[in-house]
């Protein structure tokens, strides 16, 4: 199904009109009762995406996409549901027709063949289904700020204490997670290995991340960063020739109160890290012009070859900063998991971009 989205001018009902219509085309040509293809469901207190297709029986990593195109019009900030709204669960019914049985069944073969299991992804998101080859030959070095015994910012959320470390490094796992499913090599540089992709709100702090491959991580700053500094370079060099890249995700603190949205720095002389912060910049306009047309994007990407890590590492890297664990409105955005998971998949998105077009 193609992506209908705000670019639409129809009224709001025609709109939706549009998604269901197209949707029952698309169902029909599988099936003969296109209607009893249409599940509709209420939002309840505390649902979010991946609970509400989960209890219903649809993979959420699968329909998530899908689920938002059909729904754009009932989610807030294009991600959350809104408590009594209806919305339209994108599935089709295996058992009214046996010829679409044999149809999922063969699809669900080819999947499993090009599937890979990675366990710092956790029991339930270690396994990667292949998407495409559209990163094949690129290398990523995925690098979570702080860790080990420095849990970077932190701020108090409904009474428990929560830290830039543990947001940081979900995000990074999701983005690793996308980035392997579309063929690219990737090492994740900041490693837990008893805490994979988490779908909680409240990350529980611990102290036993380490570097890679398993290297305890030191607590002075600077020794901190030199470590991360030589792991890059020393795989760098292993790997010379090959197309790679450096991101350094941070959810930063700034001053109390302020809402930063998402930063991107560069080094003022890397052409090729330049033009990743620009490429993942972009994919983030385009996203909040599509998703959230109502809303500013107040993110920047510049030049900061001050910070230690831009200025000493060899790779042409980006630095990411997502927001403000201390600001209340970005912590809403940090804190669900469905938007942890959106804002991976566009950095993603501009990865991709910025690979493609090399
Ligand atoms: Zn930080």
């Amino acid at each position: 199904m193609g992506l209908f989205g705000m670019n639409f001018d129809f009224g709001k009902g025609m709109v939706r009109n549009a998604f269901l219509f197209v949707f029952l085309c698309y169902a029909q040509s599988f099936l003969l009762h296109g209607q009893d293809t249409l599940a509709t469901v209420t939002a309840e207190k505390g649902d979010g995406i991946y609970s509400l297709l989960r209890k219903h029986g649809v993979n959420p990593y699968e329909y998530y996409r899908e689920f938002i195109d059909i729904n754009l019009d009932n989610l807030r900030d294009s991600v959350h549901l809104l408590e009594g709204r209806t919305y339209v669960i994108p599935k089709i019914e295996l058992d009214t027709v046996p010829v679409v049985d044999s149809i999922q069944k063969q699809a669900k073969e080819v999947k499993e063949v090009a599937a890979t299991t990675y366990e710092i992804f956790g029991e339930d998101h270690k396994t990667v289904l292949s998407k495409s080859e559209r990163l094949k030959g690129a290398i990523y070095y995925l690098v979570s700020g702080h860790g080990g015994r420095d849990p970077g910012a932190m701020a108090v959320y409904a009474g428990k204490s929560i830290s830039e470390d543990e947001y940081a490094y979900d995000i990074t796992l999701r983005l690793a997670k996308e980035l392997l499913a579309h063929g690219a090599t990737v090492y994740i540089i900041i490693r837990d290995e008893n805490d994979g992709i988490r779908e909680e709100r409240i990350l529980e702090m611990d102290r036993d991340e380490v570097a890679y491959p398993d290297i305890e991580i030191p607590l002075n700053q600077l020794d901190r960063l030199q470590q991360r500094v030589d792991i890059v370079n020393d795989l760098y060099k292993k790997n010379k020739g090959a197309y790679q890249r450096l991101i350094v995700t941070h959810v930063d603190s700034r001053s109390e109160g302020q809402n930063i949205d998402v930063f991107f720095y560069h080094h003022e002389k890397s052409k090729n890290g330049k033009r990743l912060a620009e490429s993942i910049h972009t994919t983030f306009e385009a996203k909040y012009k599509q998703y959230q047309p109502n809303r500013n994007y107040s993110g920047t990407f510049e030049d900061r070859t001050s910070l230690f890590l831009v200025k000493k590492t060899h790779p042409a890297m980006t630095f990411i900063e997502i927001g403000n664990i201390r600001n209340e409105k970005d912590q809403r955005r940090i804190l669900d998991p469905d938007n942890r998971q959106a804002l991976a998949k566009w950095i993603s998105e501009g990865v991709i971009l910025d690979y493609e077009e090399r």
